[in-house]
């Protein structure tokens, strides 16, 4: 019997909390990496250099930071990025006097926008999309798994942000994918008619019996349609 990797049973305990498993323990894998990284890896000069040739983090990462304790390392983290770009435009924003030639119109702006604009990936985008992979393999891997299987079927479904990025891997067994697919059909199916349930019991023709278990399918739907996936599709 194939030994079960520590994702497997994050993704069976994610699946009994609300959400797409997925992107909940994405979500916790973040947060961590963002505080190893700011309590020991701050020195890292490769990883600065990342962080700078992406002219920091995108927005969503980016406000992790501002509730972060450790603000030391978010100054040097910020300072390197605005220095990066503060050097590119003190280069083509010469002082009045000096004897340089201004560049003008489309050139400015051009040159200034390369100047601030990513080079890379967000660090925090590219590490999530390493978790992605990992734990959708291995949820496509075990799904054939009956404790997984029912973990899955009874769990909020994948977001599908995320189905999106499963569709699009490598080297995923068409059989386990089709088991897969099933169920996030099924769970979808159910989605539906709890918001179509919501839709007739808010219509004000409706002999109201007050809201069951659909009370929260709005709320459901918004995380099942959107996820969390950030940044980059
Ligand atoms: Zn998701
Ligand atoms: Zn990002």
């Amino acid at each position: 019997m194939r030994t079960k990797s520590g994702a497997y049973y994050e993704l069976v305990e994610a699946m009994s909390q609300p959400g797409c498993p997925i992107c909940r323990l994405v979500d916790r894998a973040v947060r961590q990496y963002v505080d190893v990284f700011f309590y020991e890896n701050i020195t890292n000069v490769e990883r600065r250099a990342e962080i700078r040739a992406a002219r920091g983090y995108c927005s969503a990462h980016g406000a992790l930071l501002a509730g972060h304790a450790r603000m030391l390392g978010v100054a040097i983290v910020q300072h390197d990025v605005i220095n990066d770009v503060l050097r590119e435009m003190n280069r083509l924003l010469p002082e009045a006097h000096a004897r340089r030639l201004w560049l003008i119109g489309a050139s400015l702006r051009r040159a200034v926008l390369d100047a601030i604009r990513p080079k890379r990936i967000c660090p925090l985008c590219e590490y999530e999309r390493d978790q992605e992979r990992v734990l959708l393999h291995a949820l496509t891997d075990a799904i054939h798994d009956e404790l997984l299987r029912r973990a899955f079927a009874g769990s909020s479904g994948l977001c599908l942000p995320h189905v999106q990025i499963l569709l699009q891997m490598r080297g995923l067994s068409t059989d386990r994918l089709r088991l897969l697919l099933q169920i996030e059909r099924d769970i979808l199916t159910t989605l539906k008619a709890d918001l179509e349930e919501y839709l007739a019991k808010s219509n004000g023709s409706y002999d109201y019996r007050g809201m069951g278990k659909e009370a929260d399918s709005p709320l459901r739907a918004i995380k099942l349609v959107s996820g969390r996936v950030l940044g980059r599709r």
